[in-house]
C-alpha cells in the first residue's frame, strides 16, 4: 500500500478545531450577533435552543455535518430578514454558515459551532410566471418541491438527479440528466437576489452592473453572498404525464468493471447527441462477483439508441429496468434521503481515456480494501459533461469555464457507519493521497459539489482570475473567507 508510506499530519475540519480562546472570542461575537438579530426579528425567527433548533442541527444528509451547536439559528422569511442577520453578523465579526437543503457532502460547509446559522426552511416558495417564462425559487426549496410546484404548466427547473437536493446545488454548477440538452443548472439562472456580507441587497443578472457577481455566484458556491431569490429560465419538458424520455437503471456484476470503464471512456469521448444522458456508479468496495455497479441511462425519445448506448447494452448485466419517463418521474427516481451514514466526497475530472478511468478505479478499490473496517461502501461515480452542456447556457459564461472538450466529473465517495470515531486521521490522509494520485486531466475543472474540502477547486477554474477579482470587489475585507467554511483559493 504505497500511499501509507507518506502519511500527512492530522486532518482538521476548517475552523472546527478552534483553541479555547478563539472559541470564546467566536462565541462572544456570535452571541452579540444573535441577540441583535433577535431584537430585530423576534424570537420565532431567532432560536438559541428548542425543538426546531434541534431538528435543524440534525437535518443534514451526512452524519459528519450533524450535531454542530450554532449559538443561534436564524429562520428568515424574507430577504430583509437575511439582511438584518448579515448586518449584525458583519458588525459583530461573527462566524456564520448558511443551510439550504443540507445535502453538502463537504464537512463543515453548511453548519457552524460558536456562530450564527441561517437556515432557509421557512423560505420554500416556488412559482412559475408564464409571461417571463421563468420559475422563481426561494432558497429553501428542493429539486422535488420545485418540480412538483410547476410541472402542471409543462415546465421544469433544471436541477440535479435527486429530488431532495436543495438550492445550494445551483451555486456549484448543477449536473442533471437534462444537462446535455439544457446545460448546467446554474446556466439557467436569469436573476439572483443576493445579500452581500455587509447586509446590502443587490440583484445580479448577466447584463446589469452586477454581471461580474452574477458570473462568480455560478460556481462560486457559498463565497459570494447569500442568495435569497433564484429566477430560473423554465425548461419546456412537459407535464408529469408526458413520457418523453426512455431509459432507467441497469445493474452490472462486479466482474464487468473493466468493460464498463472502457465503455464509459468511449461514451465520454464520443458523445455528441444532447438527447443522451448517463451516470455510472461503480462500487469500489470489493471486486467479488457479488459487487454490483449501477448505471442510469436516459434518452429523449422512445428507446436507447444502439449508436449511443450499444456498448453498454452489450455488457452482461444483472438486471435492466427500462421504461418511458416524464421529466417529473426522473426527478423523483433517485433517492437521496438523509440516512444514518457519514459521507465524504472527493473530486477529479477525466477526459474519455480508457486507462485513466481504469487506473482511477483500481486506486479507489485499493484504498477501499485497506479501510474496509471503517467503511460500509465506497463508490466511484462518473458524470459525463459533453460540450453541449456549455453550449446550452442561457446565462452567459459561469465561473467554472468551458474547457473545450468532452469530459466527466469523477466523484470518490466514501460511506461510513454513523460513528465519527471510525474516521481515523490515517484514513483522511490516505484519502487526500488518493485524490492527489488521481488529478484532473490537464485543463479540466474540478466540480465543487463533489469535492473534498481540502481541494483547490477554484484554482482549477478557467475563470479563476475573474472569480478572484469579483471576490476582492464584493467582499474587500475578506469577511466571508475569515468567518465561514467553504472553498479555498480566494
Ligand atoms: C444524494 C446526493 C445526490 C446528489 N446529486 C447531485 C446531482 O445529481 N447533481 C449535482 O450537481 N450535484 C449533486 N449532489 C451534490 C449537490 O449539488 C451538493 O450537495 C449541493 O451543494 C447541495 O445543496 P443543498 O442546498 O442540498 O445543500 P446545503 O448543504 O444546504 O448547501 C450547499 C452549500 O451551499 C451553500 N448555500 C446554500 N444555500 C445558499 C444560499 N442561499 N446562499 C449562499 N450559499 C448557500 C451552503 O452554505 C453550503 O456550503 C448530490 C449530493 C447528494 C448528497
Amino acid at each position: 500500500m504505497l500511499f501509507l508510506c507518506s502519511l500527512i499530519p492530522l486532518f482538521t475540519v476548517g475552523v472546527a478545531a478552534q483553541d479555547a480562546s478563539t472559541a470564546a472570542t467566536a462565541a462572544t461575537a456570535a452571541r452579540a450577533a444573535c441577540l441583535a438579530t433577535r431584537q430585530d426579528l423576534g424570537p420565532t425567527k431567532v432560536k438559541f435552543s428548542g425543538t426546531q433548533y434541534d431538528d435543524t442541527t440534525e437535518a443534514y444528509w451526512s452524519f459528519f455535518n450533524r450535531g454542530d451547536e450554532p449559538t443561534c439559528i436564524v429562520y428568515p422569511s424574507s430577504a430583509s430578514d437575511v439582511q438584518a442577520a448579515m448586518r449584525h453578523i458583519f458588525h459583530s465579526q461573527s462566524d456564520y454558515a448558511v443551510r439550504a437543503g443540507g445535502h453538502s457532502p463537504m464537512i463543515g460547509w453548511n453548519g457552524i459551532n460558536n456562530g450564527v446559522l441561517i437556515s432557509f426552511e421557512d423560505m420554500t416558495d416556488v412559482s412559475y410566471d408564464a409571461s417571463s417564462d421563468t420559475i422563481t425559487v426561494q432558497p429553501g426549496a428542493t429539486a422535488g418541491s420545485a418540480e412538483a410546484a410547476v410541472e402542471s404548466h409543462g415546465v421544469s427547473p433544471v436541477w440535479g438527479r435527486a429530488d431532495v437536493i436543495g438550492t445550494g446545488l445551483l451555486l456549484g454548477g448543477g449536473i442533471s440528466f437534462q444537462g446535455p440538452l439544457y446545460g448546467w443548472a446554474s446556466d439557467r439562472i436569469k436573476e439572483l437576489d443576493v445579500v452581500l456580507v455587509t447586509g446590502e441587497l443587490v440583484t445580479a443578472t448577466a447584463t446589469n452592473e452586477y454581471s461580474d457577481l452574477f458570473r462568480a455566484l455560478r460556481g462560486g458556491a457559498n463565497r459570494f453572498g447569500i442568495v435569497t431569490r433564484y429566477e430560473l429560465y423554465a425548461a419546456h419538458t412537459g407535464t408529469r404525464d408526458d413520457k418523453l424520455w426512455y431509459g432507467g437503471l441497469i445493474v452490472y456484476p462486479g466482474s464487468s468493471s473493466t468493460a464498463l470503464l472502457k465503455a464509459t471512456a468511449h461514451y465520454v469521448r464520443d458523445l455528441t447527441d444532447p438527447n443522451a444522458a448517463a451516470i455510472m456508479i461503480l462500487n469500489a468496495y470489493d471486486t467479488t462477483s457479488t459487487t454490483a455497479h449501477a448505471c442510469y441511462f436516459f434518452y429523449k425519445g422512445t428507446s436507447l439508441p444502439a449508436s449511443v448506448f450499444g456498448e453498454f447494452l452489450s455488457i452482461p448485466s444483472t438486471s435492466q429496468n427500462f421504461s418511458s419517463y416524464s421529466f417529473y418521474d426522473i426527478t423523483f427516481l433517485i433517492q437521496g434521503d438523509n440516512g444514518p451514514n457519514g459521507q465524504q466526497y472527493g473530486a477529479s475530472a477525466f477526459i474519455g481515456d480508457e486507462a485513466t478511468f481504469i487506473n482511477g478505479y483500481a486506486k479507489a478499490v485499493n484504498f477501499t480494501q485497506h479501510f474496509k473496517e471503517q467503511l460500509i461502501r465506497s463508490e466511484y461515480t462518473i458524470s459525463p459533461i459533453p460540450l453541449s452542456v456549455w453550449a446550452a447556457s442561457l446565462s452567459g459564461p459561469n465561473s467554472i469555464g468551458n474547457p473545450g472538450v468532452n469530459y466527466a466529473t469523477v466523484d470518490f465517495n466514501l460511506v461510513f457507519p454513523d460513528n465519527e470515531a471510525t474516521r481515523p486521521p490515517v484514513l483522511n490522509a490516505a484519502f487526500k493521497l488518493l485524490l492527489a494520485q488521481n488529478p484532473p486531466s490537464p485543463g479540466l475543472p474540478l466540480y465543487i459539489n463533489e469535492c473534498h474540502q481540502s481541494q483547490e477547486v477554484f484554482a482549477s477554474y478557467r475563470n479563476y482570475p475573474a472569480l478572484k477579482a469579483a471576490y476582492a470587489k464584493y467582499d474587500p475585507t475578506g469577511f466571508n473567507v475569515a468567518h465561514t467554511r467553504g472553498p479555498k483559493g480566494l
